[in-house]
């Protein structure tokens, strides 16, 4: 019912010409150029390497997209990507809402909604990052702290469709740390997550909507992951880097 989606956030790694050598590595690796996967995989590498994105993928099956987008249309913000640009390049999906952003950069839940539905109105998937650090862990609230993000970011939201929006679990204390959530752990936020969905849009929507992991995948941790019922595939960062590993996670999908 829910297709498996393998997406690497590439953060900020590889040049542009780097990437570019990268892609055309994969596609020629992957069975069909990718059309023969069951899964669906994407990449989300840095803005100016997108063209590349566009250039080697196209329109066919791997799907491509942003790690960031503005919260506003267009106008004179200096530095800011809109969702039309993405969309002119033929971007499928855009991060919103990564942990990285919010500590670094110090977006709010308010900001997060914003460029969510900026990516709706470009007919863009949003792929909705949430996920406590361990302290609130430790305090026994990851879960009210990470509904509260997620409700937040949809508050009055409209989806057209279940295929509109991807949630991505990513416990803070889980990224870069090589230290994953257990498969157990990431079940039981993952449900609490497809209810707080069902709630706002009802249970056969939410049954739809995917809701990835990610927090250290890898190729030794993937397949447990992938078994729990509620976990729809991976948002990857350091293992999406390496043509191996990568394609050792789309083989486990
Ligand atoms: P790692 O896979 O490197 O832990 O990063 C996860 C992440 O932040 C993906 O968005």
């Amino acid at each position: 019912m829910r297709r498996v989606l393998v997406a690497g956030n590439w953060k900020m790694h590889k040049t542009p010409s780097e990437a570019r050598v990268w892609f055309r590595e994969l596609k020629r690796l992957l069975p069909g150029g990718g059309s023969l996967l069951d899964s669906e995989v994407a990449l989300l590498p840095a803005f100016p390497i997108l063209p590349y994105a566009r250039e080697v993928f196209g329109e066919g099956p791997v799907a491509y997209g942003a790690q960031d987008v503005s919260a506003h249309r267009e106008g004179a913000y200096t530095g800011e990507v809109s969702a039309r640009m993405l969309k002119d390049l033929g971007c499928r999906y855009a991060i919103v809402g990564h942990s990285e952003r919010r500590r670094y950069h110090h977006e709010t839940d308010t900001l997060v909604r914003e460029k969510v539905l900026r990516l709706l109105e470009e007919g863009l998937t949003p792929i909705l990052c949430v996920g406590e650090p361990l302290e609130v862990r430790e305090r026994g609230e990851a879960v009210p702290y990470t509904l509260a993000q997620l409700e937040a970011a949809l508050e009055g939201v409209e989806l057209a469709g279940p295929e509109r929006l991807v949630v991505a679990y990513e416990p803070v204390w889980a990224i870069g740390t090589g230290k994953n959530a257990s498969p157990e752990d990431a079940e039981a936020m993952h449900q609490e997550i497809r209810q707080a969905l069902a709630r706002r849009y009802g249970e056969e929507f939410a049954a739809r909507v995917r809701v990835l992991y990610g927090g250290s995948v890898n190729p030794k941790n993937f397949a447990d992951l992938l078994s729990m019922p509620n976990v729809d595939g991976g948002l990857v960062g350091g293992a999406s880097l390496e043509l191996e590993s990568f394609l050792a996670l789309i083989k486990l999908a």
